[in-house]
Order: C-alpha cells, then structure tokens, then sequence
C-alpha cells in the first residue's frame, strides 16, 4: 500500500484491510471486486491485485509461508528486488539491504557521489562485511528507510544532528552533489465526454482490466491540444487532476441522454457497490454539480 502513497494516506486503508483479512488464508478467499471496492480511492490498483494474487500463491503453493530463497519472491506477482530484499530481511532477519530511492540517496550522499554514477549492487558487494554487521538485520532494513524519510530526507537533509555526519562526504564537502529528479511531470490536456441522466446517473462501461485511459471507461475521451466547443456536448467545466508523472488538464463535456451505447450501464453519481477508479469518481463529483 505504500508504494507511491503516503502513509496517512494509507492508515485507514490499512486498518480496514487487517481488519477484514485477519491472515493470509482470509485474503486468499477473497476475490478482486471486494478487494478493489476496499483500495477505492487509493490508486495504484495493480498492487491490490497482486497481493490478492501473491496471498492465493501462498496459501497453494506454499503452505502461507514465505519461501526463504529471492529467486523465488521474485516470482510472486509484482515483487521485484526491492522488496524481495526487504521481506527477507524483515521476516526471514537475513542480512539485505533493500535498495529503493531512499537508500541509495543515503549512499549516494555519504560517498558525495550522484545516484546515477553509483553501482549499487557492486557497492554493496564490495562492502557487505562493513555494512551488514548486526544480528538485527529485520530492524536494519527498517532503520535505513526511517533514516532516508527522517534524518537524510530528499531536502534539506539534517545534517547537524546526523550520526554519520563524521564521515559523511556530502556533509564535508564544499561541492555538494546536487539532488536528481527522476520524474519529469507532463502536462497533457484531455476531452472527457460522458452521457448523464435525471436520476443522477452515469454511463460507464465495465472493464475488466484496470488503467487510465488505455481502459477507460467513458464513452469518448481524446487527447486534445486546445479548448474548442463541441457539437452536441456541453462543457461543464475544465479542471486538474495528476495521475503519477502525469497532469491532467481535464475538459469536461455532457450530455442528457436516455439511450446510451452497447455494453454501457447505469451508474448512480452518488453510491456505488462497485469499484470505482479515482480518477473517474472526481468525474462522478465534477458531473455532481449539475443537480
Ligand atoms: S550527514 Fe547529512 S547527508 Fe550525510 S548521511 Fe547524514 S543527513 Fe545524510
């Protein structure tokens, strides 16, 4: 749940969903529209899927525990390196370091080096013996990402209070590195038409994949360069909204209709059992100021 996410943001997420699933075999019966329905709202939608799928693998293959060996985590839907290394160190105390942004920026900042000059599973080779000396290697992985989020942060790093600021080279040096940004934001702008009708409804066909756009689930949505009336649709109004690397300007066109296009069903504006996308229920609030 934390990936890409904030963690007050997550905490109630999280608390509804330990308290739904009590364990794995809990979630291993659990199916992908009740799962979905709980991650409403949180994005990233592919991780809720992968977990469900991961917790069913678990429970089949491997009797709901853990396998021991990276090669195999790394076969579980949606665990890569990261948090292969991670959940080894966590559940198993093996000795790993799990490598995300975080931590390399601690590296990269005590060697006063840039992240993308770094070798970093050569670095960490070469200096296991020196790196990984405790017996409490669950609390280790756990201690580098509190120290990358709370004393190294991605800005103003502090430095003064830093254990390490005896060897650290960026705190020495009088030629800092300078800080990467990996993501590049694009502004793209976007037509969105949808049909609505006086019982505060929707139009939505249902896919069974989850995306942006690609699977999208309006009856036209395009690219556009610039603002322009559109024949037969009124425009209700333009607004922002980001999805990962990208924002959005959205244009929001309407239209009152009874009849709607094939494989296209009903959905009220205000509740909904289903599953809904975040980005199509801030469309399901924008079209909510019409009534
Ligand atoms: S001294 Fe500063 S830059 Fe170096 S590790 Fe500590 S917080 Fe990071």
């Amino acid at each position: 749940m934390l990936q890409q996410t904030q963690v007050k943001t997550v905490i109630p997420y999280f608390n509804n969903f330990t308290k739904k699933f009590k364990n794995l075999t809990a979630l291993s019966r659990s199916n992908e529209k009740q799962i979905l329905k709980m991650w409403e709202g949180l994005g990233y939608y592919r991780r809720a899927k992968n977990l469900l799928a991961c917790s069913k693998i678990l429970v089949k293959i491997y009797k709901s525990k853990l396998p021991q060996s990276i090669n195999e985590i790394k076969k579980l839907p949606g665990v890569g390196d990261y948090t292969a290394n991670a959940l080894l160190g966590l559940v198993y105390n093996k000795p790993r370091i799990a490598l995300d942004g975080n931590v390399k920026r601690i590296f990269s900042r005590n060697l006063n080096i840039e992240e993308n000059k770094i070798n970093f599973d050569k670095l960490i080779e070469k200096n296991k013996k020196k790196l990984l000396i405790t017996a409490r290697n669950a609390d280790f992985v756990e201690a580098l990402m509190e120290f990358g989020a709370l004393v190294c942060k991605p800005k103003d790093p502090n430095c003064i209070n830093c254990c390490l600021n005896k060897t650290c080279k960026y705190f020495k040096s009088n030629n800092k590195i300078k800080r990467i940004k990996y993501k590049m934001i694009k502004n793209k702008n976007y037509d969105i038409f949808c049909f609505i009708n006086k019982k505060k409804q929707i139009a939505l066909q249902k896919n069974s994949q989850i995306g942006f756009l690609k699977d999208f689930n309006l009856p036209k949505i395009q690219e556009s360069n610039n603002f322009s009336k559109k024949q037969n649709w009124k425009f209700l109004k333009t607004y922002k909204n980001s999805i990962s690397n990208l924002r959005l300007n959205i244009n929001l066109y309407y239209k009152f209709s009874e009849k709607i296009p094939p494989k296209f069903s009903w959905f009220s504006l205000e509740k909904n059992k289903e599953f809904i996308p975040s980005f199509t229920k801030q469309i399901f609030r924008q079209v909510s100021t019409l009534f």
